[in-house]
């Protein structure tokens, strides 16, 4: 598509898309009026179900009590299996690879146990250096209560000097390096800090041909771009969801089992009751038997008041459907890459440089913008002027223009706020700079 710089362009886009539910959620508000909210890559939006949805929960509690995991429309029991389709449906997984529980990092550490199985050959970990740090710190902790070493197992891979995203053929020469030493993949599917979108299908070919199990934690690609875990054939995979997944703060986490894995006893798990054969679940006796499925992972008893909120965005997603939203997430981020590059032209001084990669089959929503100089202040001035953006150190402005409730006409607005703040702070009175 042929983008052009003006205002009315970007309000056409926005009478053209079809798939615009911002009305079904709280936008948040600065002095009065509402606020450019491009933070749905932290925590995404409330829906204005989420509360009926709760709310009856709490009604069905206070008139029946625990006979609610039986009784009513829809009972607590059988809670779980009214989200999972169209929670599969997002991550392209079958109904039976995913579980709903607990939170993120406790999903990894779970994972760790089942999928991390090194022997006297084989112990390496393939993961990203400076992946998120709970990641790091999973791994770390990890492998320490195994009486492993991290700076022995782990083998982490960088950008090349200078450059700001993995490149894919390191990935895989790494892989093939340590092909006879290897245990298990890991990497965020999408890079938290620049936006990059990895190809999870060839990572995944490319460590199994080397004989090791693959697992990538889903964070910032759960509900952001297309997955198809089963048909990739993923080993695991987990994410959170309040992300992109809008299911609010701390909101019941997910993860994602291959279903080859669902009857191999071979396999170590931590189990719970929540997780034991349903049929004779509440006979609680010795010896503990999986469901087979993604759910013989699960613990504990379900929180249903997180499982509701999860629910009202879950159907949202249906309504929008996520081939759309990756569609029009992936129109959004290329309008705002178009409006940077064209500010960057037409300024005498190079300000600033997008970090994320330009080629859309390597991002999602998210744009990573590197100040050059003086980007705490320019964040702050965006800040001031009612833009909800992400700051990292030392310089990075991160940045999620989400296709569910963001408007092509808040990234245009948002563009006229940044030359603001650049002609403010950086290149002052010079007119020639920014127009
Ligand atoms: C957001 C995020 C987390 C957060 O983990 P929680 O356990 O949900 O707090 C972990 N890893 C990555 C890559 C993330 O982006």
């Amino acid at each position: 598509m042929q983008f052009t710089t003006d205002l009315l362009f970007a309000k056409s886009l926005d009478q053209k898309s079809h798939i615009s539910f911002r009305d079904l959620f709280f936008i948040p508000t600065h002095e009065g009026k509402e606020a450019i909210y491009f933070l749905g890559n932290s925590l995404g939006l409330q829906p204005k179900t989420t509360i009926l949805y709760i709310n009856r929960i709490l009604k069905t509690w206070a008139e029946v009590g625990v006979e609610g995991f039986f009784k009513g429309q829809n009972p607590w029991l059988e809670y779980q299996e009214s989200l999972i389709v169209d929670l599969a449906e997002i991550v392209g997984a079958l109904p039976e690879e995913v579980v709903i529980m607990n939170g993120l990092t406790v999903n990894l550490h779970m994972m760790m146990v089942s999928f991390y199985q090194p022997d006297s050959k084989r112990n390496k970990i393939i993961c990203e250096a400076k992946a998120f740090s709970s990641d790091q710190y999973m791994l770390e902790t990890h492998l320490r209560q195994r009486g492993l070493e991290p700076g022995e197992i782990i083998i982490e891979i960088a950008p090349r000097e200078g450059e700001h995203v993995l490149n894919h053929e390191d990935v895989f020469a790494t892989i093939e390096k340590y092909k006879d030493q290897l245990s298990l993949v890991f990497f965020g599917g999408v890079n938290y800090y620049s936006g990059q979108l990895l190809d999870m299908r060839a990572i995944t070919e490319k460590s199994h041909g080397a004989g090791a199990k693959v697992g990538f934690d889903l964070a910032h690609a759960a509900g952001n771009v297309e997955l198809k875990l089963h048909d990739w054939g993923v080993d695991f995979a987990c994410w959170c969801n309040y992300k992109y997944l809008n299911s609010g703060p701390g909101a019941v986490a997910a993860a994602y089992i291959h279903e080859k894995y669902h009857h191999d006893t071979s396999l170590q798990r931590f189990g719970g009751w929540w997780g034991f054969k349903k049929e004779s679940r509440f006979q609680m006796e010795k010896g503990f038997v999986p469901i087979n499925t993604a759910e013989g992972w699960s613990l504990s008893t379900p929180p249903l008041i997180l499982f509701a909120a999860h629910k009202a965005s879950l159907e949202i997603f249906r309504k929008a459907d996520i081939q759309n939203l990756v569609i029009k997430g992936k129109l959004m981020s290329n309008y705002l890459f178009y409006l940077l590059f064209e500010m960057n032209q037409r300024s005498s001084q190079k300000v600033l440089q997008v970090i994320t990669p330009e080629a859309e089959s390597e991002r999602g929503c998210q744009v990573s913008i590197l100040m050059h100089t003086d980007g705490n202040k320019v964040f702050e001035y965006l800040s001031a002027q009612g833009v909800f953006a992400d700051w990292r150190e030392p310089n990075v402005i991160r940045l999620a223009p989400v296709p569910l409730y963001n408007t092509f006409e808040e990234i245009w607005n948002f563009v006229q706020i940044l030359k603001q703040a650049i002609k403010t702070i950086i290149t002052k009175d010079d007119e020639t700079t920014i127009n």
